[in-house]
């Protein structure tokens, strides 16, 4: 059925890069064969997936939506691939993207851009655009996606699903293709927020092959959904409506918290300074980080290589000229920038001291809060084409949810109305460290 749908509808919506028909098939015949068994079968066993195309798959082209990487075949799974093949899910094919991750609106993507389901004038969101997309119109179950600065949340809220950024290191990065790797976390984006928990309890898990993956004994995420917000504190940072944010999405998301209210919550008026300094840490960090990980893709390692050129200089200049797009180079020049030795102290560094700031913030927020509630992103999803000139406004609007990145914290992005033109609008929940469970719960009592 979800073949089908593809075929209908991806000629539109241009969702995925790679459609994986045939092993699909394969895998869905043999789950009908076990079952046919008698087998008892792992909870997802047959349910359709579509996985970011920065993921890992072994055997099947990952290509991080980048001339780059456009015939890169990986010879192994990531840690999360692994998860999902136990559990005998059905892989659709791989999800369009921006470029190595880089964007809010899929239009980064090398091959061709996606179209928001609800709308096919207006963009998906980005970087998961097409994992977004997929779910929203229904050519998949669910989707991974991968979340640096928003790439789950932004699309989600864009799209009107669920999206979950986990903990740092709760789901592995082993085979994740980095952007900036002390930023980047993999999640889910599904219909429901049970969806949510039920693939996170799949992904979750520790692997010795990311030194950052936490040790953190296996939980199950949907365990707390029905308990309710009674007694739940609530807090609403002031940083978060300020200028820019738009009227409709303010509305909707007052709304919200006044809904929470009426459902037992209480609500908490705080103020988080270091919120200011949050996007400007953010480009310069993951911008660095980015050009230190990019390096690898040199024209003799793997992925693409110019056809001519004299000597091994004019091999890297020419392949990574031709072979990274726009947005990629500016991130490496970025990068290169603020680590450079003259200006290390000034930007880098800056940088990593507004991170501590941001974190002590959070934690002095969630000493007498549960949870923090603000918008997904200023606006719901905008016309195709509209913001791609123009790449600092576009930096903008992740204004929302780089912060819980710098902090590692989990944080969900729930639908919560539409404006208008009848396009979503999504609300940020944000935990502390391992709150996934709670964001769970708070999330499930606005469905
Ligand atoms: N839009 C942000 C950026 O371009 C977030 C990207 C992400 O989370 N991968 O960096």
């Amino acid at each position: 059925i979800y073949l089908d749908r593809i075929q209908q509808v991806d000629p539109e919506i241009g969702a995925y890069i790679t459609i994986t028909e045939e092993t699909a098939l394969q895998q869905a015949e043999a789950v009908d064969a076990l079952r046919a068994q008698g087998e008892t079968l792992p909870l997802l066993a047959g349910i359709p997936a579509a996985i970011k195309d920065n993921i890992c798959t072994k055997g099947v082209k990952t290509t991080c939506a980048s001339k780059m990487l456009a015939s890169f075949v990986p010879p192994y799974d990531a840690f999360v691939m692994e998860q999902l093949t136990d559990q005998r899910v059905v892989m659709l094919g791989k999800a369009n993207m921006d470029e190595f991750a880089m964007g809010s609106t899929t239009e980064n993507s090398y091959f061709h851009p996606t179209k928001n389901p609800r709308n096919p004038q207006r963009v998906p969101g980005g970087s998961s655009g097409g994992s977004a997309a997929a779910v929203a119109a229904g050519e998949a179950a669910f989707a991974l996606g991968s979340d640096t600065g928003g790439s789950i949340r932004q699309p989600a809220a864009f799209c009107g699903i669920v999206g979950m950024k986990p903990t740092y290191g709760l789901v592995s990065r082993y085979g994740l293709v980095a952007f900036a790797s002390s930023l980047d976390q993999i999640g889910p984006l599904t219909r429901t927020v049970r969806d949510s928990a039920l693939i996170l309890n799949a992904i979750a898990g520790h692997d010795c092959r990311d030194a950052t993956s936490l040790a953190h004994p296996a939980e199950d995420y949907t365990r707390d959904l029905e308990k309710g917000v009674q007694g739940m504190r609530i807090a609403i940072p002031r940083e978060y409506f300020g200028e820019g944010l738009s009227a409709a999405v303010k509305d909707r998301i007052l709304k919200t918290a006044a809904l929470y209210e009426k459902l037992g919550a209480e609500l908490v008026d705080v103020s988080m300074e270091s919120m200011k300094s949050a996007l400007a840490a953010y480009y310069v960090i993951s911008s660095a980080e980015a050009s230190s990980n990019l390096a690898r893709f040199d024209g003799i390692r793997y992925g693409y290589r110019a056809a001519e050129y004299a000597d091994i200089d004019e091999l890297y200049k020419k392949t990574r000229s031709e072979g990274f797009g726009r947005e990629v180079k500016r991130r490496i020049m970025l990068g290169s920038f603020a680590l450079s030795s003259g200006y290390y102290d000034a930007y880098y560094k800056k940088a990593l001291q507004v991170r501590t700031l941001i974190m002590n913030d959070f934690k002095r927020v969630f000493d007498r809060c549960d949870v923090i509630l603000s918008p997904v992103a200023p606006t719901t999803a905008y016309g195709l084409g509209e913001k791609c000139s123009d790449p600092l406004e576009m930096y903008m609007g992740d204004i929302y949810t780089v912060p819980v990145n710098i902090a590692g914290i989990p944080a969900i992005s729930m639908p919560c109305g539409v404006d208008a033109d009848g396009m979503p609008i999504g609300v940020q929940l944000m935990g502390p460290t391992l709150s996934e469970a709670a964001l769970y719960r708070a999330a499930y009592a606005l469905e």
